[in-house]
């Protein structure tokens, strides 16, 4: 009988880092999560907890990591494995992926949480049998994977969704809030610039707040624009600004009026968007799993 492989797993976010040991998704053991302070602090806790897990469950095959980016995913790099240019304190130019496979010696897969996310609900959640998907986390910043043919896209470094340049609406005063881009989808949609924009945080922003009818105009530019590059067959959001569910109905109405009935598809009809654009059937697993989905590659 084969014996499934366990691996420890890294869900690496700007504000927590989560870590596990699995061989499969039934099998997710001893989750923790901590906050992302700085990082020596950070990486010598995810070292701590995998050398006391395998002191309980014997040696680990391998380390599947899913990282807030930007990263370096170029295996000819001398910075591969770097989070690169990141706004977040203290971690631009930081070696993760290097450091925790010499630490406890052990490869490495290495790829955005966003790549992991969109592998691990094409793996066991909701683009189960597609193999071409957008996965995008609307969160503290805006990010997405591709699967295109069954497969992640890389390339010059890995797709960055969130840097989408936006046509804004000539009725919103606000800026943008990328460092790089102003008025790009994440300076105009992620959950920091909600908060700017309108005073209060995003969660505290009532249903009914006119703050929801922009994000979906918003978010729904961007879609657009992946559905014409990309071709998903489906489109997954996750991240902490799509609990608020009520987005969901207005940008798939958006969405439609956007598309003008030029990409004809069943999934882009009132009844089909419905099961097009979706939350991640993984739910909070999403990132672990997603860890996980990438130990396959
Ligand atoms: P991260 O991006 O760090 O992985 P999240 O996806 O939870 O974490 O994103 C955090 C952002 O999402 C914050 O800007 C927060 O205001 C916003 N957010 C979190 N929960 C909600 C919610 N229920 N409704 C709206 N916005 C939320
Ligand atoms: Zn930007």
């Amino acid at each position: 009988m084969e014996m499934k492989k366990t691996y420890g797993l890294v869900e690496a976010g700007g504000t927590k880092f989560v870590c596990a040991v699995a061989s499969s998704p039934e099998d997710l053991r001893e989750e923790v999560r901590f906050p992302t302070t700085e990082p020596a602090e950070t990486l010598g806790r995810v070292v701590e907890y995998f050398q006391a897990a395998q002191k309980k469950w014997g040696r680990l095959e391998g380390l599947g990591i899913g990282c807030f980016g930007p990263v370096d995913l170029d295996k000819n790099s001398p910075t591969w494995g770097f989070v690169t240019a990141t706004p977040k304190a203290g971690w631009a130019d930081t070696n993760v992926a290097g450091f925790l496979s010499h630490s406890l010696e052990l490869p490495v897969v290495f790829d955005t949480d966003v790549n992991g996310a969109a592998l691990g609900e094409h793996l066991w959640g909701a683009g189960a049998g597609l193999d071409n998907l957008v996965y995008l986390t609307v969160g503290t910043g805006i990010g997405g994977g591709v699967l295109s043919g069954g497969r992640l896209v890389h390339g010059l470094v890995h797709p960055e969704l969130g840097h989408f340049l936006l046509s804004k609406d000539p009725q919103d005063t606000f800026t943008g809030s990328c460092p790089y881009h102003g008025s790009c989808a994440e300076g105009l949609a992620s959950g920091p610039s909600l908060e700017k924009r309108w005073g209060k945080k995003a969660q505290d922003l009532p249903p009914e707040h006119p703050a929801w009818d922009l994000e979906a105009a918003y978010l729904a530019q961007a879609l657009l624009a992946f559905m014409t590059c990309f071709s998903p067959q489906k489109i997954i959001l996750g991240g902490g600004v799509m609990e608020q569910l009520q987005l969901f109905p207005k940008i798939h109405k958006e969405v439609l009026r956007l598309n003008n009935g030029y990409i004809r598809s069943p999934s882009l009809t009132p009844q089909g968007i419905v099961n097009y654009i979706v939350p991640p059937s993984l739910g909070n697993r999403a990132g672990i799993l997603g860890a996980l989905a990438l130990t396959s590659t």
